[in-house]
């Protein structure tokens, strides 16, 4: 079965019970048993059934199901946003002491929160490129993973999954790849060697900008060993493949509380339905308005992989199958003039938010970026003058007309 056929007739693609073409929202908190005896099991686990919604929800659970085939992994934990999917996908993995690295061109929250894993004992370092070789140099004996994008967010920087899951395995360490701006249409970073990815379900994933949410999609095939990983290494007796799940569902997915709720969980899958046809609209509107602004006079430079001289237009040829993604950034020269830019177009939304069929645009240095020193925003690839855009499925001679115009402003 192709992708696009996969979505629709994947896994869990109908109710099995009334035939409901779409999930049934079980807006529940709990789940009767008719005996303690019964409710007793499920609580152990080993009975079949939910309990809580906290800790499991069927409609939460199909999103999971068809998001972990998608991503060709063994298992997915949704959770309630992007960030908390990030910190429960890090934690399950890092003790006081331990060290992650990542790149410094991800997103400005996984960043953040990166950086305050100090207050517990945690370490990351951030690497000045996505090079194999400045990744090999910040791993010490304490790095427990290396964190990457799939498209550093806003960087556009596209770092080799396969060689960095090979970096990564070499000392015995698993490779998180965020995918959230490609999704996996683009690429399955789980098929190029990666341990676990994570995703923002507010962006691509929705597609409609309407519910935030998350998920973690293991693999299920990373060998802990006891010397770097000893909870995990002793959880392979019970679950096997499953442990970093076990570890998951039973440890800080439970008690940190940061659940999907089963409304967002349905709108991910009715998003879900459509994520190829939009993502064809959406990365073939990026190229062409791509092309437009590099040949635009009054763009100083613009930054997306599809464009053949793009630093990365070779790796992202190789990883995304001839798609570049939905970002898209551009210089205008000074702040003022992207102002002037972003106050003039009429159709791209000026706000906080990537991957929705409707165009957006927003200046990151005064808003995402505005509480980072100028360095931390120079190494995050975020200068002064920069617009970032998350193109839409708008007709791209409306969108090239917007973009004229205002420019022209
Ligand atoms: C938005 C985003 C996140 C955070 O997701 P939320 O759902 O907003 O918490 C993480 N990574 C990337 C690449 C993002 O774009």
């Amino acid at each position: 079965m192709e992708f696009n056929t996969q979505l629709l007739h994947g896994s869990n693609s109908f109710d099995e019970k009334t035939g409901a073409t779409q999930v049934p929202i079980f807006q529940a908190a709990a789940f009767h048993y008719e005996s303690a005896e019964q409710l007793e099991q499920a609580f152990s686990g080993s009975g079949q059934g939910y309990v809580y919604t906290r800790i499991g929800n069927p409609s939460v659970h199909t999103f999971e199901r068809r998001i972990t085939s998608l991503e060709k992994g063994i298992g997915a934990v949704s959770c309630s946003s992007g960030m908390a999917a990030i910190s429960l996908a890090v934690l399950n993995l890092l003790e006081q002491g331990d060290e992650l690295v990542a790149s410094s061109g991800i997103f400005s929250g996984s960043y953040a929160l990166f950086k305050s894993l100090s207050d517990f004992g945690i370490t990351a370092r951030f690497t000045p490129d996505v090079r194999e070789e400045s990744f090999a140099e910040l791993i010490t004996a304490k790095t427990k993973l290396i964190f990457i994008e799939s498209i550093g967010n806003p960087k556009m920087d596209v770092p080799d999954i396969k060689a960095l899951a090979g970096l990564a395995h070499s000392h015995q360490i698993p490779l998180i790849v965020d995918n959230t701006v490609t999704s996996p249409y683009l690429v399955r970073p789980l098929e190029q060697g990666a341990d676990i990815v994570v995703h923002s379900t507010s962006k691509i994933i929705n597609g409609s900008g309407n519910s935030i949410g998350g998920v973690i999609i293991d693999k299920g095939r990373f060998q802990w060993s006891e010397e770097k990983f000893p909870k995990l290494f002793k959880l392979k007796k019970a679950h096997s493949f499953f442990a970093y799940l076990a570890k998951l569902r039973s440890g800080l997915y439970r008690d940190l509380g940061a659940c999907q709720a089963p409304f967002n969980a349905y709108l991910n899958c009715l998003g879900l339905e459509t994520l190829g046809l939009r993502l064809d609209r959406i990365c073939s509107n990026a190229l062409a308005l791509a092309r437009f602004l590099s040949q635009h006079p009054q763009v100083q430079w613009v930054n997306y992989p599809g464009l053949s001289e793009n630093p990365y237009h070779h790796i992202a040829s190789e990883q995304f199958s001839g798609k570049y993604g939905i970002l898209l950034t551009f210089g205008v020269g000074s702040k003022e003039r992207a102002y002037n830019v972003i106050n003039s177009l009429k159709y791209a939304y000026n706000l906080a938010n990537i991957g929705d069929v409707r165009t957006l645009v927003i200046h990151p240095a005064s808003t995402i970026y505005a509480n980072q020193s100028p360095e931390e925003r120079l190494e995050a690839g975020v200068p002064e003058d920069m617009i970032r855009v998350s193109v839409g499925i708008e007709d791209i001679e409306d969108l090239i007309n917007d973009f004229d115009q205002a420019l022209a402003g």
